[in-house]
């Protein structure tokens, strides 16, 4: 668009409706040209620009929005897919049904920020040839119309097939809805691979099409960050979902029984006994409860494999499935056997790292040191001669490389490739040269998995800027630990007292300060943001050892004696 050169009224004011327009209308396109148009020019634009994907089928609730939003806080831009997939419903299903409201979900779009909804038709995404019937096209769905609709036809002979791992779609779900998964697979696929998203964000709602689409996309190796968000509820308890909408009030309330009777196997789980039979128990027994809910099946699966489990190791995912009426709704809650983690974010000098060690010895937990992580590849590079330039290099030589440690609270061993490096590595060639290797997406990437390795029995303490938002997600405490400019200025300075920096002006950090603060909230790669959950201990006035009081308040006030 271009501005008006001869100023006349009329040109005027077009031109800037269309400014506004397109500032704040959310673009809509049903078609995969114009979606491909649409991406390809942002893109060219700004090759590096973010893209956030949430796939839904429409009928937006709180659930849906809690993913738009962490979609547009960390991505440029946010695409919105509304497609009521007939590939994942059975013939008996409710795909005719299925609730469609298109003109509310596009306003809560807009209102969430969202740059662009793609809601195709069937055709659009299938083809003439697989598709026999037009009648789904995204503006043929009103209501009136809907009554009209015919189950759509797809003939599954002429389309590609993506076909998940049996063991994760013959469980849960799957055994009642044979082909479902099937079908989720195929339209995940097409649209990641349309709108090649930086992340993906999906509902830990829907746990077993979670686990499904991590490993499709790990087995695929697809570029693209799976993302999964917390399930939300009612007030009752209910986890929303667009089929409540079928239910009365009165079912309503039925229906939230599957959340007491997930809290029950959990309360059990919690009071020592940790084995299947006990969590299924207890969860059936709540059910039983409400004459009007019919449980389907409450199944306690590993949450990655979705192997049946025994007895949880580490984690548990018990998943129920249950009729109200006719209405089919799924529930599901994680069972941790683990220590608890603490994650500490917050931006830089707000003294993290010495508050974070204080914190381990204090709570005994270990503390990951992820500095020392990054330090153990500096010293792999320097060692091997590959130059930190070198990104490519840099890739192949971490991939290849793998970290061991004790996770005793008093231990500092770190190991790379089987050399002992707890020394090594505090070394002024590594220190100058860490936070280069630091900036290389592929080396955070791997040791973000690292740290997730790390954190897989829990009994850590880890600092950063994303540790509660990205790497912990399910950390028990996430504290956000921050401190005014001016304050932090003021330590810095007293810093770099007897250093050769020490003629430095107050006035020249503090702005050094907010431009770090700016920068690191705003960079691609693992911003600095505050977790939703995330308690904020802002330390102006606060001792280091009062800080660590909180802390350690805290913690017992949310894990008690659990740990
Ligand atoms: P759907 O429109 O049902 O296909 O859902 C689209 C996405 O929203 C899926 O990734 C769901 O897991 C997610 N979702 C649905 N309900 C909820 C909920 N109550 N809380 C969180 N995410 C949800």
């Amino acid at each position: 668009m271009t501005p008006a050169m001869s100023i006349n009224d009329y040109t005027f004011t077009s031109y800037w409706a269309e400014c506004l327009q397109e500032i704040l209308a959310v673009r809509l396109f049903t078609t995969i040209a114009a979606l491909r148009c649409y991406l390809n020019s942002q893109k060219s634009a700004a090759p590096h620009l973010t893209v956030g994907l949430v796939p839904t089928m429409g009928a937006l609730h709180a659930g849906h929005l809690s993913l738009i939003q962490r979609a547009r806080q960390e991505n440029a831009i946010v695409a919105v897919s509304i497609f009521v997939n007939p590939l994942q419903f059975g013939p008996t299903e409710d795909f005719q049904d299925y609730p469609r409201n298109q003109e509310q979900d596009r306003l809560l779009c807009e209102q969430a920020g969202v740059d662009v909804i793609f809601a195709p038709s069937a055709t659009e995404m299938f083809g003439n040839q697989a598709v026999d019937s037009l009648r789904d096209s995204f503006a043929a769905r009103t209501d009136t119309e809907k009554t009209a609709q015919k189950q759509i036809e797809i003939d599954l002979s002429s389309l590609t097939q993506v076909v998940p791992p049996q063991a994760m779609t013959s469980v849960l779900c799957g055994k009642s809805r044979p082909g479902h998964f099937q079908g989720v697979a195929v339209i995940v696929t097409k649209l990641l691979s349309l709108v090649q998203p930086t992340k993906a964000y999906f509902g830990q709602k829907d746990a077993q099409q979670l686990a499904m689409i991590r490993k499709l996309a790990f087995d695929f190796n697809l570029p693209v960050e799976i993302v999964a968000g917390p399930i939300v509820r009612e007030e009752s308890g209910l986890a929303m979902s667009s089929r409540n909408l079928y239910l009365t009030v009165e079912q309503k309330q039925q229906a939230s029984v599957l959340y007491r009777a997930l809290q029950q196997a959990s309360e059990t789980f919690a009071s020592g006994d940790r084995t299947a039979a006990a969590a299924l128990a207890a969860a059936q027994a709540a059910v039983a409860v409400e004459p009007a809910v019919e449980l389907e099946y409450a199944e306690l699966v590993d949450p990655d494999t979705l192997a049946p489990l025994q007895v949880v190791e580490t984690a548990g995912l018990l998943a129920v499935a249950a009729r109200v009426g006719s209405t089919r709704l799924i529930d599901n809650i994680i069972l941790r056997n683990r220590r608890p983690i603490v994650a500490i974010d917050g931006p830089a000098g707000a003294g993290k790292s010495t508050v974070t060690r204080l914190a381990a010895t204090a709570l005994n937990l270990f503390y990951l040191d992820t500095g020392a992580m990054y330090r153990a590849l500096t010293w792999l590079a320097l060692k091997t001669g590959t130059p930190i330039s070198d990104e490519w290099a840099i890739a192949e030589l971490v991939s290849s490389s793998y970290l061991e440690y004790n996770l005793d609270p008093a231990s500092k061993m770190l190991k790379i490739n089987g050399e002992d490096v707890t020394e090594a590595i505090r070394s002024l060639e590594v220190t100058s040269r860490v936070s280069e290797m630091a900036a290389i997406p592929a080396v955070r990437q791997f040791l973000v998995e690292e740290q997730r390795r790390c954190g897989k029995k829990g009994g850590i303490v880890a600092e950063g800027r994303d540790i509660g938002t990205n790497v912990f997600p399910d950390a028990e405490l996430k504290i956000f630990l921050t401190a005014s400019v001016q304050e932090r200025s003021r330590r810095r300075l007293l810093e770099l007292k007897d250093t050769d920096r020490a003629n430095i002006s107050l006035a020249q950090v503090e702005q050094d300060i907010a431009l770090r603060d700016e920068k690191d909230s705003t960079r691609e790669v693992a911003p600095l943001r505050k977790a939703a959950d995330a308690v904020e201990i802002q330390t102006d006035n606060l001792t280091v050892a009062e800080v660590i009081d909180r802390i350690v308040g805290l913690y017992k006030q949310r894990i008690g004696s659990k740990s």
